[in-house]
């Protein structure tokens, strides 16, 4: 049946993505298994998107209950479970207001929809040019590709969306020279993702802060991937002595099911008016129920504190690997967003440990991200550094495979 499958899926769906030869079936907890019955160990959760795990019972009822219930209804009417988690992400964030939409990549395009219309709005309609950072990401629509740093993800869709200034992450000094009177925003990631779990140096974020409000710019982070518990604080930005204007999440929001969410200041988010932007599926019932009982389960059932200790236990069972082997660089990342940067190849450790039943990830070709459901125990980590170790082992003695 999966060699039969894998044949279909490629002969009809685009090529997309390079997969790796497994049917996916079943998930429990930290545990996924394919249509051969091998179980998995998963340190990817869907790129940090099942934050609490597969088949969660709570997030499960959730979604049945309101399923009975009300699935999908315009955004021309109001609905409970939209307005409860609206309520909820504005009680434990900076924010005042949410706009909903379905991914991380639309949360951006309302980012940057709202940055250039307060600007507009305020009669500084030059304003427009939003500096980024080298080796972010943001996503694939255009101008959320066009906001990414990396060339790789712009290769074949020029022209690109105007109005992107690139600099290198982690220095203040380029984000200045940068800044024009087009200038409007500052975009990034807290901790890059995508970019190999890039972590900003110590006062860096808190200078973009300064910068920001000495020039009037606006400073919006992406945490689609950093938030919802992942680094052990509901935001990453908690970790910093500062706040951004506007945030975008996505990814773990709703635990797997497609929600994306655009958060902003009351000044800021005034400048979306009716008309200004909307989103057929933006915080459906079913989606808003499943997000709700998400969120309540993290703060509940002390995730957040799981996250934050597992993490640290696992971060020193990264660094105990980097002692024994010299292709390890670096250990870095908060939380449970971790990430083993190589000095080689990552791709054929990937799919060692996939065979030895454990799934992981790897971003730039030579950082492992480690990116578990944040619920994973001790335990797990332990059998995990025990493969990662045999493989280390079989690869130190062989050139770069
Ligand atoms: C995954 C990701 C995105 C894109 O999210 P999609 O839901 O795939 O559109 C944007 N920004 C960051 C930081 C991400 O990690």
């Amino acid at each position: 049946m999966t060699n039969d499958l894998i044949k279909t899926a490629d002969r009809v769906m685009a090529a997309t993505y390079s997969r790796f030869p497994i049917v996916l079936t079943e998930g429990d907890g930290c545990t996924l298994y394919d249509a051969k019955g091998h179980a998995y160990t998963d340190f990817v959760a869907g790129i940090a998107v099942c934050n609490l795990g597969h088949a969660h019972p709570g997030i499960a009822q959730a979604i049945a209950d309101q399923a009975r219930r009300l699935v999908h209804v315009s955004n021309l009417y109001y609905t409970m479970p939209q307005t409860a988690l609206a309520e909820w992400l504005v009680e434990h964030s900076f924010a005042d207001r949410v706009f909903f939409c379905n991914s991380g990549a639309e949360a951006n395009e309302a980012a940057i929809k709202l940055a250039r219309k307060y600007f507009k709005d305020r009669g500084a309609s030059k304003r427009f040019r939003i500096i980024t950072m080298e080796e972010s990401f943001h996503g694939r629509t255009m101008a959320t590709l066009s906001a990414t740093g990396q060339a790789k993800i712009h290769k074949g869709f020029e022209p690109l969306v105007e109005g992107f200034d690139i600099v290198p992450f982690n220095d203040l000094e380029a984000v200045r020279n940068a800044i024009t009177t087009e200038t409007c925003a500052v975009m990034l990631e807290p901790i890059q993702g995508e970019g190999g779990v890039q972590c900003p140096a110590s006062g860096y974020l808190e200078g973009l802060r300064d910068l920001c409000d000495k020039e009037g710019l606006l400073l919006i982070f992406d945490e689609v991937q950093t938030g919802m518990g992942r680094t052990g604080k509901l935001f990453a930005y908690e970790h910093f002595a500062m706040t951004p204007d506007i945030m975008t999440l996505a990814k773990a929001l709703a635990n797997g099911l497609p929600m994306g969410a655009m958060l902003a200041k009351e000044e800021v988010a005034a400048s979306f008016t009716a008309g200004s932007h909307a989103s057929t599926f933006g915080g459906t019932p079913l989606v808003s129920a499943a997000a709700l009982e998400m969120v309540k389960t993290l703060l509940d059932e002390g995730v957040l504190r799981n996250c934050e200790k597992v993490g640290q236990y696992f971060k020193g069972r990264l660094l105990d690997l980097k002692s024994k082997y010299d292709f390890i660089q670096e250990v870095r990342g908060e939380g449970l967003l971790l990430g083993l940067d190589l000095t080689r190849d990552g791709t054929y450790i990937v799919k060692a440990c996939m065979e030895r039943g454990f799934l992981i990830n790897c971003t730039q070709e030579h950082v492992l991200r480690f990116i578990p459901p944040l619920i994973i125990q001790e335990g797990q980590i332990d059998s995990l550094i025990v493969c990662l170790d045999a493989v280390f082992q079989d690869i130190s003695n062989k050139p770069n495979e």
